[in-house]
């Protein structure tokens, strides 16, 4: 009886676990539970899961969860035709940099110890086939080349690939006549624009469009260019999420009308996330990511578990944004938040984080 208990755990008293195994022949019942049965119940805890948390120290020697800078990656985002850093009002702390705040900005991360940089460019001029975006003077390419010069032997510099930055109706890709989003003539954009990624510095090329068959296009075309060594790093679970809000602010992509259901992922489902990260595998994607992260951390460890690669997270600008406006109003301890929702991300599965925090973050963690 008495080793029964300890083999589950050892904190139910003997008459609850008699109670609970009907049939069971030798119970013997206390009569008085704040007496002989309570003393037996206590007498019976060997297994005490608290010992382990009480201390400080102790706490920290079974951490199953740590956060690490070289697993934080700073998004930033650079605009053509700007004086001054623009505050991005929804996002309190991010900016518009300029091309000199966007090197100085970038040391500094690389310094405090984050392991990469993804870029957003913002051009002076939108077309209807995004013409800014693999102009090899454009605003994308010369801050790339920048990146590269400042910090691009010590850190991984990321080029996000889209074309909602760069087209004057702000979808994510070329228009058929009738306002569609035409897929496969946006393949080509997007394996010319990773070519001239890849030809201003990028060591990544992330595609955030959401095509079908866009790791494949890119892929091919790096190939065929000779930047074979180029990794592409998919944002292959990106769903159609509200989280995005300050996001399209800060990078001036919101769609002209309708709205991103048809390419981005439906919220409710989890197998095509697995679909399409698979889909991305095959393609030839070196690392997939799941976007946006707190509200999708099943997604997260369910492809986690399933594939042997890189899995990253994008913490998005609406997660960030409801932290930032929380704390401002004194409702919640922002530093203990953004490394709870940190942990929480990486405990799902996540190994690399995108995360606006991610300088600071380097630079808490020392
Ligand atoms: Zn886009």
């Amino acid at each position: 009886m008495k080793r029964e208990n300890q083999l589950s755990g050892g904190d139910l008293p003997e008459q609850a676990t008699d109670q609970a195994r009907p049939g069971h022949s030798d119970a013997q019942v206390p009569a008085d539970w704040n007496g002989g049965a309570r003393r037996a119940a206590t007498e019976a805890l060997v297994v005490r899961p608290r010992r382990l948390r009480r201390t400080a120290a102790i706490r920290r020697l079974v951490a199953e969860t740590a956060i690490r800078p070289a697993e934080l990656v700073l998004p930033l985002f650079v605009k053509e035709g700007i004086d001054e850093p623009q505050p991005v009002a929804s996002m309190p702390g991010v900016v518009q940099h300029t091309r000199e705040s966007l090197r100085k900005a970038a040391a500094d991360a690389v310094a405090a110890g984050v392991g990469g940089l993804i870029l957003f460019a913002i051009p002076a001029v939108k077309d209807e086939r995004g013409s800014a975006a693999d102009d090899a003077v454009g605003i994308a390419a010369l801050a790339l080349e920048d990146l590269s010069a400042e910090v691009g032997g010590d850190t991984v510099i990321m080029a996000d690939l889209c074309l909602c930055e760069y087209t004057d109706h702000g979808h994510c890709g070329v228009l058929t006549p009738d306002g569609e989003v035409d897929n496969d003539a946006t393949l080509e954009r997007y394996a010319e624009i990773a070519v001239a990624q890849a030809a201003a510095g990028a060591h990544v090329i992330a595609p955030s469009g959401m095509m079908d068959g866009q790791v494949r296009a890119i892929r091919t075309a790096l190939d065929a260019a000779g930047y074979g060594s180029v990794a592409i790093c998919a944002y292959s679970a990106k769903y159609a999420s509200g989280f995005y809000g300050p996001f399209r602010e800060a990078a001036e992509c919101a769609p002209k009308f309708g709205d991103r259901a048809s390419y981005q992922q439906s919220p409710p489902n989890s197998n095509e996330a697995l679909r399409e990260v698979l889909l991305d595998i095959d393609e030839g994607a070196d690392i997939v990511m799941v976007k946006p992260a707190l509200a999708y951390l099943d997604v997260i460890g369910r492809i986690a578990a399933t594939v042997n690669l890189p899995v990253a997270a994008y913490q998005v600008s609406g997660e960030y944004a409801m932290v930032e406006a929380a704390a401002a109003n004194g409702w919640l301890d922002r530093d203990r938040i953004i490394m709870e929702t940190l942990t929480a991300i990486r405990r799902a599965g996540a190994s690399i984080i995108l995360t606006y925090w991610a300088a600071e973050v380097a630079h808490l963690l020392g």
